[in-house]
């Protein structure tokens, strides 16, 4: 598939739905809103070096990580009015009531923010701990995805997990609850970050299975340093491959070495992804370029979008 023109993907206007439509892999990147001014600097900074890709969209976290909400939101629309590129908002319904995300859906499209990625969210401090439902709010996505679209003309996605979820019990319920957020209006998905391609394989064979068409955009997490191994298994439930683990540790004192055996082991996951018609790639940015920009231009996607 060719990648689209930086014409194409400029217009922050369009929504994730159509620019997938358009038949090109989509290339996108995630950012969180930071807490401090020197953590606004660096992710600025990083927005510029990236929006020079022309990347088909970018989206930021809403609360994940210790940051703010109100941060995510304020980030979120100064995308859409200071850079070229479309935005995704990603939008969690725990702690909030429907009141509550009604208004920031408010301000979102006040924004001219089209796109939202509507999640559950995870109890703070704990993604494991008991989720309790806010006493006029929502219980699951699907139905976050519901009260998204009767706000407005919105193209939302949600997540997916290619090792499922941590609180389901089994596949079949999991691809079942999946498919429910799909039908309840989700126009695409983007995963967990995995290290396994088969793990993102086989999800989507179940979800195809499912009768469900909605496209599930892989997310790629490189790793650049040894703390990273065991905060992503904490954070995502993401199997670490031993293999990959070991080659690090064996250079854990030479952090360029380290850092440079994650982008080639995310590069090369890319390339397995791409030769099996994924509708694009998602990756994670910590607020970072450098490491994103490598994969890029090794996956020879620099050129192309220049
Ligand atoms: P749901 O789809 O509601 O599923 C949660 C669990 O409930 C699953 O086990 C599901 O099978 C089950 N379930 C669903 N429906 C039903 C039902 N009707 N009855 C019984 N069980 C049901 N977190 C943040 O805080 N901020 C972010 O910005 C953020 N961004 C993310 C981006 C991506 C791409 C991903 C993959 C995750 C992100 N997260 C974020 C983390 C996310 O909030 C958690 O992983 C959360 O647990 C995901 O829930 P969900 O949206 O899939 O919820």
């Amino acid at each position: 598939m060719a990648l689209g023109t930086a014409s194409t993907r400029t217009d922050r206007a369009r929504t994730v739905r159509d620019l997938l439509a358009s038949g090109e892999q989509s290339y996108s990147f995630e950012f969180f809103a930071p807490k401090t001014a020197k953590g606004e600097h660096t992710l600025w900074n990083a927005i510029r070096r990236l929006e020079a890709v022309s990347p088909t969209f970018v989206s930021v976290t809403y609360g994940a990580g210790g940051s703010s909400r109100e941060g995510t939101v304020r980030a979120t629309e100064r995308i859409a009015t200071d850079t070229t590129l479309t935005p995704v908002a990603h939008l969690t319904a725990i702690d909030h009531s429907r009141a509550e995300l009604r208004n920031i859906i408010g301000q979102y499209a006040d924004a001219g923010i089209r796109n939202m990625l509507a999640l559950r969210g995870d109890p703070p401090g704990d993604p494991m701990g008991e989720w309790i439902r806010h006493p006029e709010g929502l219980g699951y996505a699907a139905e976050l995805v519901r009260l998204i679209k009767e706000s407005g003309d919105f193209c939302v996605g949600v997540a997916a997990f290619p090792e499922m979820h941590p609180r389901s019990t089994d596949w079949d319920t999991d691809i079942r609850h999946f498919v429910n957020k799909c039908r309840a209006g989700a126009d695409f998905a983007i995963t967990q970050m995995f290290f396994f391609p088969e793990d993102y394989l086989r999800l989507r064979d179940r979800v195809a299975a499912a009768g469900c068409t909605t496209p599930i955009i892989p997310e790629i997490m490189p790793v650049t340093n040894v703390r990273q191994i065991e905060r992503f298994a904490k954070l995502s439930n993401a199997a670490f491959p031993p293999e990959l683990a070991e080659r690090i540790l064996a250079v854990k004192d030479d952090a360029a070495a380290v850092r440079s055996i994650g982008i080639d082991y995310a590069t090369e996951l890319c390339a397995r992804l791409m030769a099996e018609e994924i509708p694009g790639l998602h990756f994670i940015t910590l607020n970072h370029s450098t490491a994103t920009l490598e994969i890029y231009e090794n996956l020879g996607l620099h050129q192309r979008s220049s």
